[in-house]
């Protein structure tokens, strides 16, 4: 099969796909209080998630991250891993890994393990319980952190994706840094980005800039940047007197744009080729079409590659929310 190539010759290998909108948790960066969910029928069928990433894999996709909403909260999620781990064993996929908030791994990081998941992002903001409280609306500290145990006891990778948030976690910075070393997990900061109407939370008191995050971890260490890149907006530096490795994830402050390898899928089965940017196109129209035929979903899937944009435009320089996304990232898939 032809492989994906946009028209800035970057190679797509990187499929991020949300299977659902829904969530057990009401973070007040990403959603608000009283969210309306889509009804049953917008959203992919899991077979048709399961066409719709085969035949991005057959493409050339050669990672692919489950996301939402919480991934582990769509019913049956567990036989979309199963069928997905097909590809793990046929040597067409290098990984098959996800992003969620933690609180079904308990339940079901054995079965992820089985299903050939090597890693997990799970993304936790503080460790206290209060303030989890607070910040998830309706999570729990202590589900998490026994999601966590369940994780790494199954042999997962974990890695911690820490939204940075101004006057909320920048006290816990040393103590999640050190918590993630004492377990051998991988720790990433990310900075909040402007997704989505979320009610009455003003983003501007949010944001906390990883720059001043840095400056920060350079009052008690030696701070290295490092060069390797992971071909999205991570970028990763190294505290010399621990060896920890830290991520910052930083899209409107660096520009990661030239070496984008990705696109996303929303659980309606549109694809999003640049998260910064409102273009997209719909995939679900000629998978539902031609429930037996992948040439017109292929023919779909290439034409929207040819119009994955150079980059975004997102920016608070001006105190201004330029740039702005009115889609929910628990919408497009973090
Ligand atoms: N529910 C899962 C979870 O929380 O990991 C997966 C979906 S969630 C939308 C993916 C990631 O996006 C999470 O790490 C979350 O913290 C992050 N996120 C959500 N809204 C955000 C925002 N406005 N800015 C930056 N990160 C955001
Ligand atoms: Fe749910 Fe994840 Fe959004 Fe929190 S960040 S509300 S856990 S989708």
């Amino acid at each position: 099969m032809e492989h994906l190539i946009d028209p800035f010759q970057r190679a797509i290998t990187y499929l991020r796909v949300s299977v659902t909108d829904r969530c057990d948790f009401r973070c007040v960066y990403c959603m608000s209080e009283n969210m309306t969910f889509l009804p049953k029928k917008e959203l992919l069928t899991l077979e048709e998630l399961d066409r719709l990433c085969s035949a991005f894999i057959s493409s050339g996709v050669r990672k692919l991250r489950i996301t939402g909403g919480e991934p582990l909260v769509r019913k049956g999620i567990m036989t979309f891993f199963d069928s997905m781990s097909r590809h793990l064993a046929a040597g067409r996929l290098d990984e098959l890994t996800l992003t969620t908030n933690g609180s079904q791994l308990a339940k079901y990081a054995d079965d992820l393990a089985a299903a050939g998941v090597r890693r997990v992002n799970i993304s936790l903001d503080t460790l206290d319980d209060a303030k989890f409280a607070e910040i998830t609306r309706w999570g729990r500290l202590d589900q998490v952190i026994k999601g966590i145990d369940a994780a790494q006891k199954a042999g997962l990778r974990v890695k911690i994706n820490t939204v940075a948030l101004k006057g909320f976690n920048e006290n816990e910075l040393f103590t999640l840094a050190a918590w993630c070393a004492e377990r051998d997990m991988d720790l990433t900061f990310i900075e909040v980005m402007p997704m989505g109407d979320i009610g009455n939370e003003n983003r501007l008191m949010q944001y906390w800039s990883l720059n001043d995050l840095r400056s920060r971890l350079e009052e008690r260490f030696t701070v290295t940047d490092l060069v390797e890149r992971s071909g999205g907006p991570a970028r990763y530096l190294r505290l010399e007197e621990s060896g920890q490795k830290i991520g910052l994830i930083t899209p409107m402050t660096h520009n990661f744009c030239e070496s984008c390898n990705r696109v996303r899928i929303t659980c309606t089965g549109e694809i999003y080729t640049c998260l910064g940017q409102e273009g997209k196109s719909d995939l679900r129209a000629p998978l539902r079409a031609h429930p037996d035929d992948d040439v017109p979903l292929l023919a779909a899937i290439h034409a929207a590659i040819g119009l994955k944009p150079k980059g975004h435009d997102f920016d608070y320089s001006r105190q201004e929310l330029g740039g702005q996304m009115s889609r929910h990232m628990s919408h497009t898939g973090g």
